[in-house]
């Protein structure tokens, strides 16, 4: 009996010692996920709008802090001088090695929550125009903000197994696509260390959680928006043959501007073009003086997003010379510089090195080769215009399977980002966001 008791404590000493050697991302995200579950209904209870992250920055810098980063605040300069910047950068320094960027969102949305859960938002505040709006966390950046402290704690207690330094971004203004671009214009590679890899992530409202996804080379768009004005002259809607119509002009241009797509384009190379605005007229019989309409233009290469934009213009001054628009009321094609958002491209080789190491943590069954979309993100400011900064942006499933399952059988689609509905399971999205990012982080600066 004496002899039995002294194995099983000696027993229990060792288990107790290897648990403490072999501290994995998996064993801290165990440890640290009831805290980090608190931290995302919090903030998810307090969304800020883009460029009003005032709160949720404060909050990631503080936590940064705690975790022994050296951190700046109040980061960012927008084209607007007036306009605060709520970046925030926590630098984790150990030793000599590679730099690597972890970036999370902070930002939320205009949309009124619709989930029922206890802990939805009922935040309301005022837009820049001064309309009421109400505001959401509809596309998941508390569940980033979440993991990405989780990562912040995990790597903070697993410095043995890495060196180099660690630059956490708190990016503000996701949604509006200019806040990367605010961070770099304040000198974020110039006042903090160039990375030699970024890294992002993003929950996935269409993948079960469980699923890290990625897509190897483009996996969003670059981003235009066009305004185009065309001009005619205008006068009684009887007597068109006094006129020169914007209307019908307007109506051939959308319809040419289809044939870019269609007739121009290589289509191995995918391009969108959507007017999603037009305005012209004011009565049934006036012939208007103008049109204006609103585009957006989406393509992956940098050669084809040239070229498309000046089809665009192209089509459109011929459209108005054939109906005989003199020079001076030719169409106005403005290409809208301050809203353009580059493409993301996911760096081939640091994809796969990193699928193959999350193949090895999660299971082969677990990881997912994403299919690229047509949307946006301003992640690929990372990268710069040139990729010359190798980046990886991943998609973290947060759907639960039951849930899937039962949209295909039903045919009613799943919520999708920035709907009211959208609720992310929090546990399993938060966990597979920390594990997939410290591995992956891991492996870029592993002893
Ligand atoms: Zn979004
Ligand atoms: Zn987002």
């Amino acid at each position: 009996m004496k002899i039995r008791t002294l194995s099983i404590s000696s027993f229990s000493i060792l288990v107790a010692g290897s648990a403490f050697a072999q501290q994995t991302p998996q064993s801290l995200a165990d440890a640290e996920l009831p805290s980090l579950l608190t931290i995302y209904k919090d903030l998810h209870a307090h969304p800020e709008l883009s460029m009003h992250e005032e709160k949720s920055s404060a909050f990631v810098a503080k936590e940064l802090k705690a975790v022994g980063c050296e951190v700046a605040e109040h980061l960012g300069k927008y084209p607007k001088s007036d306009t605060k910047g709520f970046g925030v950068v926590g630098l984790m320094k150990n030793g000599t090695g590679p730099t690597v960027l972890v970036r999370t969102d902070l930002d939320a949305l205009p949309v009124e929550e619709q989930t029922g859960l206890p802990y939805a938002s009922t935040v309301a505040t005022k837009n820049e125009k001064g309309d009421d709006v109400h505001v959401m966390h509809a596309c998941g950046h508390d569940v980033h903000m979440a993991a990405f402290v989780g990562v912040a704690r995990s790597l903070a207690k697993l410095k043995d197994q890495w060196h180099g330094t660690i630059v956490f971004v708190g990016q503000p203004a996701e949604e509006t696509g200019n806040g990367a671009r605010a961070l770099l214009d304040d000198g974020l590679y110039i006042k903090f260390p160039k990375p030699d890899f970024a890294l992002g992530f993003h929950d996935n409202a269409q993948m079960q959680t469980g699923h890290i996804g990625v897509t190897e080379g483009y996996t969003y768009a670059n981003v235009d928006s066009v305004d185009v004005t065309v001009r005619g002259v205008g006068g009684h809607g009887a007597y068109p043959h006094k006129t020169k119509d914007p209307i019908v002009l307007s109506a051939e241009m959308i319809n040419a501007w289809q044939t870019i797509a269609s007739r121009e384009n290589n289509p191995i190379d995918p391009i969108v073009i959507t007017v999603g605005s037009i305005h012209g007229g004011t009565k049934h019989n006036i012939i208007p003086d103008e049109v204006k309409m609103q585009l957006t233009v989406r393509t992956y290469k940098a050669e084809v997003r040239d070229r498309v934009l000046v089809a665009i213009d192209r089509i459109a001054q011929g459209i108005a010379t054939t109906a005989g628009i003199p020079a001076d009321r030719a169409p106005i094609v403005t290409v809208l510089k301050d809203q353009y958002t580059p493409a993301t491209y996911n760096n081939p080789e640091l994809t796969k090195r990193l699928v193959a190491v999350w193949k090895k943590t999660l299971g082969p069954d677990n990881v997912e080769a994403t299919d690229p979309t047509m949307g946006g993100e301003d992640f690929a400011e990372y990268s710069l215009p040139d990729h010359s900064i190798p980046a990886v942006d991943f998609h973290i499933g947060a759907v639960d399977p039951a849930k899937i399952a039962e949209s295909k059988n039903s045919n009613r689609p799943l919520p999708s980002l920035h709907s009211s509905k959208f609720a992310p399971v929090p546990e399993p999205t938060i966990r597979l966001g920390m594990v997939g990012m410290t591995t992956a982080v891991l492996e870029l600066m592993k002893n």
